[in-house]
């Protein structure tokens, strides 16, 4: 295994450290959101055996990854996904000054097999889990997901990964005026009811449908005022590299968190880079080209040669995104098929 020293950590041009790993294991989804997915078109890209992504994520730990994100599409309708888990559990993460630290491996899924994996998935390794939820009512929540009597089964996945000991447990929330904005306040209530945080995430265009304007976005001030009216809050001070801004109530009970990406964008500390279910690189959500890591390994490229190809892509990193500029130019794959 590739051993990185300081000097050899994954940066880009920017002096960003590269730091996180998003790989998604399926562009399948059996959830069809109205912020993401038609639901006229499945998967588009083949997935990868689990050898492939698990020798990707041993070189690129080898460079420094510490945390690794596993999404999709659904990342648990993929069969094996425990198995897999187990491998990358046994992958030690290094930031060059020592070595030999479990890796930080999350998941993103939207829940509905949940409650049958978590304590599989706990058992396997797995430290943390993302749980994306959009309503807190069952109507709205099928509304949403075009897809009748999930939110059943989502609740039940939450609570089952919190016996689990699935900790922190995040639920991820998409704002999308005209369908959920009113939402807020029952989120704070769940939030501080069910012991989650409850993540409030703008909506950004990368949905198949093309329904995204600046109006359809629910931004961070709004948020905070609407919540303002149920309680108030207190914001908790958050590392530069955290995508959202955190908040607590002032009685001490619950946590929310804003990734505001629209409106306050944190590309100046962005650490992550992400493989598609193909194999290829991406650089950026907003990205208008992939690098193919996966031809890499079929022509045969040695680890060291992966590792330069991989060192080639991250210079290329993009600055920032362009959203709501007149030069924007959407990205050339959707959120299901990059992994969110
Ligand atoms: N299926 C899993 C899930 O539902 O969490 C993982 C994949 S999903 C694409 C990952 C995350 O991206 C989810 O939290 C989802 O809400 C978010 N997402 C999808 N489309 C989005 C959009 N257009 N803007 C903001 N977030 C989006």
């Amino acid at each position: 295994m590739i051993r990185p020293s300081t000097t050899l950590l994954l940066h880009d041009k920017f002096g960003r450290r590269i730091s996180d790993l998003r790989i998604s294991i399926t562009d399948r989804c059996n959830y069809k959101c109205v912020y993401c997915r038609t639901g006229n078109e499945g998967a588009l890209y083949g997935d990868l055996a689990f050898t492939d992504y698990l020798r990707m994520a041993r070189v690129l730990v080898g460079m420094g990854i510490t945390k690794v994100r596993l999404t999709g599409g659904e990342p648990l309708l993929r069969k094996g996904v425990v198995e897999f888990v187990r491998e990358l559990s046994q992958l030690r993460a290094s930031d060059g000054s020592k070595d030999g630290d479990p890796l930080d491996i999350a998941l993103t899924t939207n829940g509905h097999l949940l409650a049958e994996l978590a304590q599989p998935l706990k058992g396997a390794g797995l430290t943390r889990v993302t749980v994306s939820m959009d309503a807190v009512d069952p109507d709205r929540f099928a509304r949403i997901t075009r897809v009748p009597g999930g939110y059943d089964r989502v609740l039940a996945g939450i609570r089952a990964a919190r016996r689990a000991g699935l900790w922190p447990l995040k639920v991820n929330c998409v704002l999308m005026r005209g369908f959920n904005e009113d939402q807020v306040i029952p989120f704070g209530m769940f939030a501080r009811e069910e012991g989650v945080v409850v993540r409030f995430i703008e909506f950004m265009p990368l949905e198949e449908d093309r329904v995204w304007s600046p109006e359809t976005v629910v931004r961070l001030e709004e948020i905070l005022a609407r919540m303002a009216e149920y309680r108030p809050l207190v914001e908790i001070p958050h590392a530069r590299s955290e995508t959202a801004r955190r908040y607590r109530f002032d009685d001490g009970i619950g946590e929310i968190g804003i990734i505001a990406p629209v409106s306050h964008p944190f590309c100046g500390h962005c650490s992550r880079i992400r493989i598609t279910c193909d194999g290829k690189i991406r650089t950026c959500l907003f990205s208008v080209w992939d690098h193919d890591l996966y031809a890499e390994m079929r022509r045969g490229a040695s680890d060291e040669e992966m590792a330069e190809f991989i060192r080639g892509v991250v210079a290329k990193k993009e600055e920032r995104h362009h959203i709501g500029e007149p030069d924007f130019v959407p990205a050339s794959r959707t959120m299901v098929h990059i992994g969110g």
